[in-house]
């Protein structure tokens, strides 16, 4: 593929007759605000360069070049008019992604980003170079997404650039002089391409257990979704009760409060301090994987990849190889068996924020994005557009991943649009000034993808499995997300129909959310390509199955486990397969080990690495009645009357949910009241609690009355602080109570300054 070229043209018989040269914009050494582009490789052809201003032109991007010769030469850029394929639904004409380019001092006269549908080298004029070296300049014009692959120089009139999308063709390696020989990276143990959460926590287990691995990774960052970039948080929970696979993930998970948050919240330099710190991983950022080789029908010999701004090729090789690219890549080259589901698949999201500031602020007209108003998109609450403005449903979601995020970018700069330009929403304005001062301060250029095709394994989980409690002997990842599929959200869809781009999740039974159900061994592994493992959303399970193993921590958890299943392989040098087969119970002890054990090689004894943190054991959210001590009444057993409305927000709770009352005035009719009974199985002392999480708009001085032996003692609860003691917990004090009696704790709501909160109490003896 690419990078800056020119000295090729000098010693290559290929382009020796004419005097071209070649910068790939990628390669440019000032990307200035311009942003490195590499989601659509395998479909274009190259990484490319993205004006992603919000309507603010970028800083311009420079690069050096050395010319041949002085003299007159004809100019090419590979671009296109990226909203061209809208035209039935916008003004294409309007063309928002302009740019020139500048050589030397002198920009040239013609706009790029006008015109052309599909990527191709579009003429931008001549030019005469008397300075051999000289600075090569990229301008944007408009901050709309404009984008630049490469220019060509050429000396040749009649020299036109082939615009084939192949992935490093031998034409453009020639010119810009990248060795045919790849660099060679290996042997690993084990290589994970793909460095979202999968990949990133496999490849640290792996290591963990002494294999000796490389990442490869096709951005700056880890984390994929998860990351600054996409911003998705991670969710999915990370139960004990089967093997402690949390804790490398508890370790990497981000620290978001909302989604999209703010980028420290994702903490992507955390992510890599943590990759870095382990020795035997050999991470290579900026890589992208794009083609396989194979020593034999059913066996991965190498993957090549390139550096997405140098274009260096490098061929990893390895016992084991991972996907964990999300979108399945690596095994579709590699001939491995997969199914892309044909109905309306999970969609891609590229969500964005707002904020208000104190002084009005301008966003043009765009007549190229989609014309809507408030009746086509819900209003973006709390200064961010989340998860269900997601597109591409029925789209295919590789072949089609480009014009699926373009379709985003119209979609949210048309609703932008309507918010600031058409007076849509302006009522719901939290500034009241019907987004005058609104600013539009972020929107991912990344889209995160959620569904594209599943590699097929010797297990295919689908949603009756999960129903029907189906245990495999190789149970090994607990998922605890709901079947979460999504689709076009109705009340939004009717004037795009073909490209709805609000969704809805429709939410199945079957997975028990507290427990989790596990997700056998057997999914992350290929059926027909024999040293192929898989984790993350590309694993094998049907469409509907993976409506809960998509999340990331479960993903992550994925990888733990393929990494130590890696480390089995390598040791006794065998297949995936062959794990299971032979080594099932080796696996199982490797996935007993916390995440701060540590082999200095496969065949070592695990020992405690001081320098790892002991994450401890995995804190649910959720508490069971059956873990807590003494006698437990839940609210649920409690004898409730008045109006309680249910809430599971704030954690931890004890077992599914809790309940708030309204504050109501002495003499209100249907006072609510929670009345808690219990007896104590043997006379003597107790000390009772309550369980509640607090929270600013609870009272802080909700009624308690406690009945015992001693009388009925009432008690003020200041619900607006979270209780001391472990679980949540609050002490109400100790008291005397004897069995066969029956006494109660009752709670209302009278009287108090914000809602009553009732969860479970817990009533212990006292020695
Ligand atoms: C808007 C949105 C909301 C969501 N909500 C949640 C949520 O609340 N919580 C949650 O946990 N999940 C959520 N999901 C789902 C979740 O983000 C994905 O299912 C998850 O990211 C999959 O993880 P992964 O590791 O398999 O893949 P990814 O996160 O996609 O990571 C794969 C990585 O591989 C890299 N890569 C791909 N191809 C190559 C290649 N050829 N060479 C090198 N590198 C490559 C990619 O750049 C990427 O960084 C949501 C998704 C979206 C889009």
């Amino acid at each position: 593929m690419r990078r800056i070229s020119l000295l090729a043209a000098l010693c290559l018989p290929l382009v020796s007759q004419a005097r071209e040269v070649l910068v790939e914009a990628e390669s440019f050494t000032r990307h200035g605000g311009w942003s490195l582009d590499t989601q659509f490789i395998d479909i274009m052809g190259s990484p490319y360069l993205l004006a992603h201003g919000l309507g603010e032109a970028v800083e311009n991007a420079t690069t050096q070049v050395t010319f041949p010769e002085k003299g007159e030469y004809h100019v090419w850029v590979r671009t296109l008019n990226w909203v061209e394929k809208f035209s039935d639904h916008v003004n294409a004409l309007a063309a928002p992604g302009r740019f020139q380019i500048q050589v030397g001092d002198t920009p040239l006269d013609h706009e790029f980003g006008t015109e052309g549908r599909e990527w191709h080298w579009e003429k931008g004029g001549t030019i005469r170079i008397e300075n051999l070296e000289t600075t090569l300049t990229l301008r944007d014009l408009t901050g709309f997404e404009g984008r630049c692959d490469a220019i060509l120089f050429s000396t040749n009139p009649d020299f036109v650039p082939d615009n084939s999308s192949e992935v490093l063709p031998t034409w453009r390696r020639e010119m810009l002089g990248i060795p045919a020989e790849p660099i060679a990276e290996g042997p690993y143990d084990v290589v994970f391409i793909g460095g979202g959460y999968a990949g990133t926590c496999g490849a640290i287990a792996a290591a963990r257990m002494g294999l000796k691995v490389a990442l490869v990774q096709n951005r700056s960052v880890l984390g994929g979704n998860g990351s600054s970039e996409v911003k998705v948080w991670a969710q999915g929970l990370t139960p004990g009760g089967l093997y402690p696979t949390s804790d490398i993930v508890r370790q990497l998970e981000d620290d978001a409060k909302k989604s999209p948050g703010t980028d420290e919240e994702f903490e992507d330099e955390k992510k890599l301090a943590i990759v870095a710190a382990e020795k035997n991983i050999s991470l290579f950022l900026h890589h992208h994987a794009y083609e396989v080789e194979k020593s034999s029908e059913t066996t991965i010999g190498a993957v090549l990849a390139f550096d997405t701004r140098t274009g260096a090729i490098r061929r990893f090789t390895g016992h084991t190889y991972c996907d964990s690219t999300g979108h399945g890549t690596i095994g579709v080259m590699a001939g491995a068996d997969y199914e892309m589901f044909d109905g309306v698949r999970m969609g891609m999201s590229n969500m964005w924020s707002w904020e208000n500031t104190d002084k009005e602020q301008e966003f043009p007209n765009v007549p190229w994005a989609l014309p809507l108003d408030e009746s086509g998109f819900p209003y973006p609450r709390r200064f961010h557009a989340e998860w269900f403005w997601e597109s591409g449903f029925e789209k295919h979601p590789l072949d089609d991943l480009e014009a699926i995020r373009d379709w985003n970018f119209v979609a949210n700069y048309g609703a932008w649009n309507a918010l600031k330009n058409k007076g849509a929403y302006g009522r719901n304005d939290p500034a009241g000034l019907e987004h005058r001062n609104g600013r539009l301060t972020w929107m991912a250029y990344i889209g995160g993808p959620r569904e594209t095709l599943q590699l097929l394994g010797d297990v295919v989980l689908s949603e009756q499995d999960i129903l029907d409690k189906k245990t495999f002997p190789d149970g090994a990842v607990l998922t605890t997300w709901g079947v979460d599929l999504h689709y076009p959200r109705e009340q939004y869809a009717d004037k795009f129909p073909d490209n709805p781009f609000i969704s809805r999740a429709e939410f199945g039974e079957g997975v028990d959310r507290r427990r989790g159900y596990p997700v056998p061994y057997r999914c992350f592994y290929s059926r027909n390509i024999d040293n192929l493992f898989m984790a993350g959303r590309n694993i094998s399970v049907t469409h509907e199955a993976l409506g809960t193993v998509r999340v990331m921590k479960t993903g992550g958890m994925m990888g733990v486990v393929v990494g130590k299943a890696a480390a089995v392989a390598a040791k006794h040098k065998t297949t995936p397969r062959g794990v299971y087969e032979n080594h099932l119970a080796e696996l199982v002890e490797l996935l007993k080990l916390p995440g701060h054990y540590r082999k200095a090689d496969v065949n070592s004894e695990a020992v405690i690495d001081p320098n790892l943190p002991d994450m401890g054991e995995a804190v649910m959210p959720w508490i069971l009645k059956k873990d807590l001590s003494g006698i437990v009444v839940d609210d649920a057993d409690a004898k409730l009357t008045g109006r309680w409305s249910s809430g599971a927000g704030l954690k931890p709770l004890v077992e599914d949910g809790y309940r708030l009352a309204s504050p109501v005035k002495q003499g209100a009719k249907d006072i609510p009241t929670a009345v808690y009974s219990f007896q104590v199985p043997e006379d003597g002392r107790y000390e009772v609690r309550m369980n509640f999480q607090g929270h600013e708009n609870r009272s802080s001085k909700t009624p308690v009355t406690v009945s015992s032996s001693d009388g009925e003692k009432t008690l003020h609860v200041n619900q607006q602080i979270s209780p001391p003691l472990q679980h949540g917990f609050y002490g109400l004090g100790v008291y005397e109570f004897q069995a066969g009696e029956e006494y109660s704790v009752t709670i209302t709501s009278l009287g108090t300054d914000g809602y009553a909160h009732i969860d479970a109490i817990q009533v212990l003896e006292t020695k």
